[in-house]
């Protein structure tokens, strides 16, 4: 006769090795655990159709690993874990905590409504090298500058990553996973008018076995990184974000596998220092998610009328003229993905020369990219408009056009990106809209002069800076 199994509640940590909840999870009992994942509409709705497509790819791939025995719930994580604790005769639900402002008052909530049924819920390990609210400074208070956060993190001894433990599978009911792809129920502010809505043309590998192969293939040129992080148009970086997203892969196991070939070069491992970083400032400062950690900055002038909304929908679809941000928004919706640098430069294009909110930017950011996160993305998004922090000060306003010639020199990623230009050669392929022998009919003229509007920015600026 199977005795009463333990659960696991599998959220952001779609992996069986270094979890070290579901290691906890296996320890209790005889080792019987029931695996679920709760489809949580509240969550499920404001994901756009990229991370909605990558997350049942993720969860696909989970439950070829655990020989098809996830089980897949839809609704209230509360009443969904009570009943089926009710169903199989658990007492005790395992999960790896969570610490974004949502997760965390879903996970207070879940906690006291099992507690009241008798059900132990343990929560154990995070999803972070070090977890949010473990670095301080000195005297004790959240640290508010990365350096110094840096600093600490670089004394920390992770822990070495865990295998994955011997686990007797439990089955019970559930849905499919079709539950993921109600278009409809997902939710679209009004400035996105008609923007694309489907899924990204690229489909990328998701799970533990495909972010493992793809972890051993950075290894053999994270040598190059800190050299060639900054070029769009090279496979230099990682390309792990969606990985890490969903958990597929811990940034333990990151760090360990590539501090062994970076040679001392500490660029890679500080970018998953940012992550944690930013996850550490959203978990003491929830409200930045849509308030600026910067009060000044709130007094900022942004345009919201009907003329904002059609520049707003010009960057999205890639279409400014100016042809490094729209390689960069069309690789937003043609992969899901986005390049770090590229992601800087169009963030700063749509604040500084559209002087538009960021939090529109930011949010169409969290509709398109597969690797979606509220804390690496609006902290990306305010430090980029000048309201984060240490945020790069406002008057520094990216040139997209010296960008492209700086970084991608030869403009291999534009050409990649933006079809009507894929035949014009650097220089040329940087200043292509003005007219002339080179300008290819097809493509748009510049949307804006560069200078006037960053001249308009820095007045808005000096104007919010004076009250
Ligand atoms: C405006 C803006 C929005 C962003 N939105 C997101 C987002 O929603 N999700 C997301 O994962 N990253 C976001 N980033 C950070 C960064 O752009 C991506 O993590 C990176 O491009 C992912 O590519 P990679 O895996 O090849 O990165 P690599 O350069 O290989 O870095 C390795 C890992 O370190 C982490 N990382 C790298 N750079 C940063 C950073 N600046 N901040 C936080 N973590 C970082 C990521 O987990 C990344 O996978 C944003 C940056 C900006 C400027």
């Amino acid at each position: 006769m199977p005795t009463s199994p333990t659960i696991f509640w599998f959220r952001r940590d779609l992996r069986l090795a270094d979890n070290p909840a579901l290691v906890e999870a296996a320890t209790l009992g005889d080792g019987a655990v029931a695996p679920v994942f709760i489809v949580d509409p509240r969550f499920a709705n404001p994901a756009g159709p990229a991370r909605a497509q990558y997350l049942r790819a993720s969860l696909e791939a989970l439950d070829e690993s655990l020989g098809g025995s996830l089980i897949v719930r839809y609704g209230e994580p509360s009443a969904e874990l009570l009943a089926l604790a009710r169903e199989l005769g658990s007492t005790c639900v395992v999960a790896t905590s969570d610490f974004a402002p949502l997760g965390l008052r879903r996970d207070e909530h879940v906690a006291r409504v099992l507690a009241g049924e008798g059900i132990d819920l343990r929560y154990v390990d995070s999803n972070y090298v070090v977890a949010p609210g473990i670095i301080t400074t000195k005297s004790g208070s959240p640290c508010r500058v990365f350096g110094a956060y840096r600093r600490a993190w670089e004394m920390t001894t992770p822990p070495s990553p865990l295998e994955a433990p011997r686990v007797h599978w439990r089955e019970a009911s559930g849905v499919g996973l079709e539950v993921l792809g109600d278009a409809s129920a997902r939710v679209r502010p009004r400035y996105f008018g008609d923007l694309p809505d489907g899924p990204p043309r690229q489909t990328w590998r998701a799970g533990e076995v495909a972010a493992h192969e793809r972890l051993a293939d950075f290894v053999t040129v994270a040598g190059a990184y800190g050299e060639l992080r900054d070029a769009p148009g090279e496979d230099a970086t990682s390309r792990l974000s969606p990985f890490l997203r969903f958990g597929a892969l811990h940034p333990r196991q990151v760090i360990a596998a590539t501090s062994r070939v970076s040679g001392g070069d500490r660029s890679f491992a500080t970018e998953i220092c940012w992550r944690d970083f930013y996850a550490d400032v959203l978990f003491h400062n929830p409200d930045s998610v849509s308030n600026v950690l910067q009060p000044a900055m709130a007094k900022l002038r942004v345009d919201r009328d009907e003329a904002a909304v059609r520049r707003f929908q010009v960057w999205a679809r890639g279409e400014t003229g100016y042809p490094l941000v729209d390689a960069g928004m069309r690789q937003l919706l043609d992969e899901g993905w986005m390049h770090n640098r590229v992601r800087m430069v169009v963030a700063s294009f749509l604040v500084k020369h559209l002087h538009l909110d960021w939090r529109w930017g930011a949010k169409w950011f969290m509709w398109r990219l597969i690797d979606a996160d509220l804390a690496s993305n609006q902290h990306g998004w305010q430090w980029t408009a000048g309201t984060g922090t240490d945020a790069a000060p406002f008057h520094r306003v990216f040139n997209p056009t010296l960008q492209a010639r700086r970084y991608d020199p030869e403009g291999i990623y534009i050409r990649r990106h933006v079809p009507e230009l894929a035949s014009i050669e650097a220089p040329q392929c940087f200043e292509p809209g003005g007219g002339g022998l080179f300008s290819p009919a097809s493509y748009p003229a510049p949307m804006l002069d560069l200078n006037a509007e960053r001249l308009e920015a820095l007045a808005r600026f000096a104007q919010a800076r004076s009250g």
